[in-house]
């Protein structure tokens, strides 16, 4: 084997799963079809429970360092309001994708993982023991890599998940998008935020001094996806939106999106396994492409690991699916939703105005928040604790050394056993997993916690925590525990207990 994994793209998605598989210990290639970074950006914000994976591992200063906070998020281009008592990083931090792309890199770097540029994936066999991928020769080596698994993280158009036969169904285009990073000399004011007109809408970020990223969206013709796209049709459609180009000149970077949306019918096909946006792709508003796609990896990284080492069986591949199926469908159905909302038209306008009177009210507010930044999903674990199958609060600890936070637990990618009463019973059943579960005893700082989705909950006595911050097991303050449902949870997630 030339490794355990064989990762397809070394996008957001591939990188970030390179880094978990690492952490949990498997040897990974990254292969990219690319010779080297283009340093093009289409995402431009990483959101709340992406700054708390990223914070969970102990890298997320380094994110923090070259972008800045927003004061609020929007839906639709309609502001939301953010909640600093539900997530400790209640902001969205605006930095361009190469960053982001370049911090993974780095990080992937320092973990030992090797990125192979110039490397296409050109084909995949499966068979009992493993995967053979074939690399296209472009101006890279060609040849063969065998692993275990392959992970297609190759983007939307992905040839992983045309090789693996996945179906990918959906909806069709019905608007299309140019962008580009260029200068804009007449734009009279600072920034335009999704101003919309009869003809389409337009927007105008300033995100470095002098240049702008503009994006007009047309919704009378949808061009043929090959179509090429050049920064004329951009000044073209600027003018027909905004009735100006605003001086616009000297592009650096132009390209087009559309609203269509589709997801992977399975993202696992034996072997060959699909995350980001080769699983599921959609209209770009609210900014949740990425994050989706570095959220998929750190549900699936710890996962795959414990299966290639031996220490959980395959069938634990099949939760990956079941736990972000759901979650990408409902991505794609917000942004529809946001999609349709911002269409040109006198009964879209109405329906703005409504839905923006709406917005003022905390719930509705609150439950936009929790959606955009994914900080209210529960995966279906079964458990009667409100906490189980949600990620878990960053609660701090008092305790005179050791971690201040629940976070802090969290750097290795191990589960953890958090036991906030110093439970005898509970420390003997965690004997039984001590070679792959850490038992650490600490207290919660604060009675109560706040738990998007929920509410204010008291404070537990204790919790299994997976390796990607998600809640498997929770004892209720002052009750028994039950140490009979912690077993099984323990070996669902983490495989059977020691012997003896
Ligand atoms: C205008 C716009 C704005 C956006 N803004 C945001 C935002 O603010 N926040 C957000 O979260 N998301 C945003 N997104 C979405 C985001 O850009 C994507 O969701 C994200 O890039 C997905 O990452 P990925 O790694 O899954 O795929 P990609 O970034 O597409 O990476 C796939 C990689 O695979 C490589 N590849 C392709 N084929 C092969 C092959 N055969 N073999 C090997 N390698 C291959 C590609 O070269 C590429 O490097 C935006 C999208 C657009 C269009």
């Amino acid at each position: 084997m030339d490794a355990d994994v064989v990762i397809a793209g070394a996008g957001p998605t591939g990188l970030m799963l390179a880094c978990e598989l690492r952490l949990a210990g498997a040897e990974v290639v990254v292969v990219e079809r690319l010779a080297q970074r283009t340093g093009e950006s289409r995402a431009g914000g990483i959101h709340s429970r992406t700054l708390e994976v990223l914070d969970q591992r102990g890298v997320l200063d380094r994110f923090l360092a070259q972008g800045a906070l927003q004061p609020v998020g929007h839906f639709s281009g309609l502001y939301v309001d953010f909640d600093e008592s539900e997530s400790r990083h209640p902001y969205p931090l605006m930095i361009l994708q190469s960053a982001v792309e370049r911090l993974l890199e780095e990080w992937a770097g320092e973990l030992g993982v090797r990125v192979r540029w110039s490397s296409p994936v050109s084909g995949v066999r499966q068979d009992g023991s493993g995967v053979t991928v074939e690399l296209g020769a472009g101006a890279g080596h060609g040849g063969t890599l065998r692993a275990r698994y392959l992970v297609g993280c190759d983007g939307g158009r992905s040839t992983v998940r045309r090789l693996a036969g996945i179906d990918f169904p959906g909806t069709e285009p019905t608007m299309t998008a140019l962008i580009g990073d260029v200068e804009l000399p007449d734009l009279p004011e600072d920034y335009v935020w999704v101003r919309r007109r009869p003809a389409g809408d337009y927007s105008a970020i300033a995100f470095e001094p002098g240049w702008y990223r503009v994006i007009t969206s047309e919704y009378d013709r949808v061009p043929g996806r090959d179509e090429p796209v050049t920064f004329e049709q951009l000044r073209q459609s600027l003018i027909r939106v905004a009735g100006t180009d605003f001086g616009m000149r000297n592009p650096r970077w132009v390209s087009r999106f559309t609203d269509a949306a589709r997801q992977a019918a399975r993202y696992r096909s034996g072997r060959v396994l699909l995350a980001g946006d080769a699983a599921h792709i959609h209209f770009p508003a609210g900014g949740q492409g990425l994050n989706t796609g570095v959220q998929d990896a750190v549900n699936l990284g710890w996962k795959l690991g414990a299966v290639v080492r031996g220490q959980a069986p395959e069938s634990l591949l099949d939760s990956y699916h079941a736990e972000r199926h759901p979650v990408g469908e409902r991505v794609l159905h917000n942004t529809r939703a946001q999609s349709a909302l911002v269409r040109p038209g006198a009964q879209t306008d109405a329906l703005r105005e409504v839905f923006g009177a709406l917005m003022v009210f905390d719930d509705v507010n609150r439950h936009l928040r929790h959606m955009l930044n994914a900080l209210d999903i529960r995966y279906p674990l079964g458990g009667d604790h409100p906490l189980e199958g949600r990620r878990v609060p960053d609660a701090d600890l008092a305790a005179d050394d050791g971690p201040s936070r629940i976070c802090e637990l969290l750097p290795a990618a191990r589960p953890v056993l958090l036991d906030l009463r110093g439970s005898t019973e509970v420390a003997a059943v965690a004997k039984g997993w001590a070679d792959r579960v850490d038992l650490v005893e600490a207290r919660s700082a604060d009675e109560h916690w706040v738990v998007p989705g929920i509410g204010e909950i008291d404070a537990p006595d204790a919790l299994l925590v997976r390796p990607d911050g998600h809640v498997a097991w929770a004892a209720a303050p002052d009750c028994e525990p039950d140490l009979s449902a912690l077993r099984t949870a323990l070996a669902t997630w983490f495989g059977p207990a020691l012997r003896g």
